[in-house]
């Protein structure tokens, strides 16, 4: 079926296990759930648009019958997971109603479980959502991926994804329904969405709508990604791309062919986003898993530092 922007929503029955463990740096040890295999998103520098099984651009599949799936899956287990993840290769809230009905599914069988959701999401929460959440607010570690408040980054970097308004909204309200939000300003795009003014204006943008806590990095880059940039204006392509020339090669989360921005640009870009941010009260971590080289921070969603994890670790 072709929908909403052309995409094409192919639904599709889902048969092997629902919870998977992610080899994703800090999110190892907790299982996660992706509602869609292939995302409408369709951002440029998307790591799993390069996967072996990832469909063409404007196509999304869609587990349908996940939620009763995930249901029998719990039912069988000897010990159930304190926590899952959502979106670790596609986003949760992709605005299409079909899939939003599953991800709503699917959250509410674990919430009602008494087990923990994390998410990360560049798309539109609904109503129904805020108003499951506002009812296990403990429960839920929500994460809105924003860079830029500028349209034009949007249009060009992540077509399909919600608005820079929709993202601050979504902020507001899951702080004003109790849950622990923060942001991630991933992946800065040098020469695009990282000068002073851009990150003041997206800095204002956070603190009024409640953030606290921001995990930045800059975008990581590899020959997956080079392909998506054809999708760009070849001379902002290719103004990214010259930046990693002659970078070496380095294993970095999944892939052993990941080229790092070079190091004083990523420090430049750090310091710079933090100073920001500390005049407006916010307090940022560096990305460690994407900044390899860098003092680890620590800024995945499990707040105490890696304890949660290796309880969690114990019990799945
Ligand atoms: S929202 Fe996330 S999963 Fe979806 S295309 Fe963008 S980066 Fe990829």
């Amino acid at each position: 079926m072709t929908g909403i922007m052309g995409i094409r929503l192919v639904k599709e029955e889902r048969r092997s296990a629902i919870l998977k463990q992610p080899a994703f740096g800090c999110l190892r040890d907790v299982p996660s759930i992706n509602i869609t295999r292939g995302c409408m998103h369709s951002c440029v520098y998307c790591y799993a648009r390069g996967f072996t099984d990832a469909p063409p651009k404007g196509e999304v599949y869609l587990y349908r019958n996940l939620a009763e799936r995930l249901e029998r899956e719990l039912e069988r287990k000897r010990r159930i997971p304190l926590w899952v993840s959502f979106s670790t290769a596609s986003d949760a809230f992709q605005d299409m109603d079909e899939v939003l009905k599953v991800t709503y599914a699917c959250m509410r069988v674990l919430l009602e479980r008494g087990i923990g959701i994390s998410f990360l999401t560049k798309g539109r929460i609904p109503d129904d959502f805020i108003g499951l959440f506002r009812r296990f607010p403990d429960r839920v570690k929500a994460r809105i991926g924003i860079v830029s408040l500028n349209e034009e980054y949007k249009r060009l970097f992540e077509p399909y994804s919600a608005t820079p308004f929709l993202r601050l909204r979504n902020i507001r309200r899951l702080v004003e329904a109790g849950v622990d939000v923060s942001v991630r300003v991933d992946p800065v795009i040098p020469g695009v969405t990282d000068s002073d003014g851009s990150f003041e204006h997206l800095v204002k943008g956070l603190r009024a709508s409640g953030v606290r806590e921001i995990s930045i990095s800059a975008i990581i880059m590899r020959p997956s990604i080079m392909r998506l940039f054809d999708e760009l204006p070849r001379s902002i392509a290719w103004r990214i791309i010259k930046l990693y020339q002659g970078q070496p090669y380095q294993r970095v989360i999944t892939s052993a062919r990941t080229r790092l921005l070079p190091k004083a640009l990523r420090m430049d870009i750090y310091g710079r986003f933090k100073a920001i941010a500390r005049r407006y009260g916010l307090d940022t971590r560096v990305c460690g898993c994407k900044n390899p080289d860098l003092p680890w921070e620590f800024c995945s969603p499990w707040v105490d530092g890696g304890g949660l994890i290796e309880r969690q670790a114990l019990l799945f």
